[in-house]
């Protein structure tokens, strides 16, 4: 057989659907509520800090695990709000992203046939970081709520069902709250059940937590301040999704002193560093006041309702979260064979980009009558979205 093939990890997975989706809505010239990124500037504050470190020359490679201000920004924040002690020069590793940041854990602490439990649905990236880092994914199902009753809160797991997911075999867990794509935050209940079983199995607890600051309903609990959990726990964040600069790649861990050498040289090994004067920009972000956070939560909780309002009217179903910028809908009432099909359709022939469901899920057939919408985007973007879906028909409804 010829050698001119991509390894046997590469072809076990396909491209990104969500990055697919936001190419096709290019090619089609949509509106796109796929990819999570936000169509308005970023705070001035942070981008003239970022220019001035241009102009200040500090351009060359940044300390390989991230520049100190950085660095100590993340550790007195962290401290700050969960009353959780941090030391930067022994927790702190800054990445190209909490992407990268993941993928460095993941590769720092799996060995070939240790198990990691994934929640599902799931952020796309899970299933592919644990496939090359060599880990066994074991899904637990994050049931859905009745959507006329819930908020994103509502998605929630089976105890019985999560700990029968914990073996000697398993390396860690992967949370992700707020969680993306279900908007659902994970309880101080909850946490505590996970908390127990990583304890029990002495197991990692990997926190996803970028939307940290996108909150609605109920409040953020990092699980590393669960107790005996912050010895345990590696956190994952980033500027992407707080400071409105997913092109800046710039994301970090929180990690037990114990795993910080590991994750420190995958992670040099990978990239060297992040972007040394995006760095410096950073630590301004981190310093900006309370009210920026609030005010960010507020103009997206505004936004989510403009949204969940225009698909309801469009014949959506939608399971409203309490947490971060999706909506995840169910596509039942068009009558579509399958969530691509549809997602393909809306954004050819209405002009609206979202992410097909069953890229959140490991099983093919599931996710297929749902589709995840973002609302990070402008009031106009959403004008627009509206407007184009006035065309949506549902299933056996004849147009006039
Ligand atoms: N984690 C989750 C849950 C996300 O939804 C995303 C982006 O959509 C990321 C990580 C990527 O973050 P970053 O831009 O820091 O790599």
């Amino acid at each position: 057989m010829s050698k001119l093939t991509g390894s046997r990890k590469a072809t076990q997975f396909t491209e990104s659907v969500i990055r697919e989706m936001t190419r096709l809505n290019q090619l089609y010239g949509g509106v796109n509520l796929s990819q999570g990124f936000p169509d308005f500037p970023a705070p001035a504050e942070i981008k003239d800090a970022a220019c001035a470190a241009i102009q200040a020359d500090v351009n060359q490679y940044a300390v390989t695990w991230g520049a100190r201000p950085l660095r100590e920004a993340v550790a007195r924040e962290f401290t700050r709000r969960y009353s959780v002690p941090v030391v930067a020069d022994e927790q702190v590793t800054v990445c190209c992203g909490s992407t990268e940041a993941m993928m460095s854990t993941m590769m720092a602490i799996i060995d070939p046939g240790d198990e990691v439990v994934i929640f599902e649905p799931f952020y796309e990236n899970y299933g592919p970081d644990a496939i090359l880092s060599g880990a066994t994914p074991r899904y637990v199902t994050l049931h859905e709520p009745d959507p006329s009753t819930s908020l994103g809160a509502g998605w929630t797991f089976d105890p019985d069902e999560l700990a029968a997911a914990f073996n000697d075999k398993t390396k860690a867990i992967i949370i992700n709250t707020p969680n993306n794509p279900t908007g659902k935050i994970f309880s101080r209940d909850e946490l505590e059940t996970i908390a127990a079983l990583c304890r029990k199995w002495d197991a990692i607890a990997i926190s996803d937590e970028i939307y940290e600051h996108i909150i609605y309903e109920g409040e953020h609990i990092p699980i590393a301040t669960i107790e005996g959990m912050a010895d345990r726990t590696i956190t994952l964040n980033g500027l992407s999704k707080t400071y409105s600069v997913t092109g800046w790649r710039v994301g970090w861990t929180i990690s037990p002193p114990s795993l910080t050498g590991a994750i420190r040289k995958v992670h040099d090994f990978l990239t060297v560093g992040a972007a040394a004067p995006l760095q410096e920009a950073g630590a301004i972000a981190l310093g900006l006041p309370d009210d920026y956070y609030a005010k960010l939560a507020a103009n997206y909780r505004q936004r989510r309702d403009v949204l969940l309002d225009v698909l309801e009217r469009h014949h959506f179903t939608v399971y409203k979260p309490a947490g971060a910028y999706y909506i995840m809908t169910d596509i039942s009432a068009f009558g579509f064979p399958d969530d691509v099909e549809f997602a393909r359709y809306l954004v050819k022939e209405i002009g609206v980009a979202a992410v097909p469901g069953s890229s959140f899920y490991k099983s093919p057939t599931a996710g297929r009558t749902k589709l995840r919408f973002c609302f990070c985007k402008k009031d106009e973007t959403l004008a627009e979205a509206d407007r184009r879906m006035e065309r949506l028909v549902p299933a056996g409804v004849q147009i006039h």
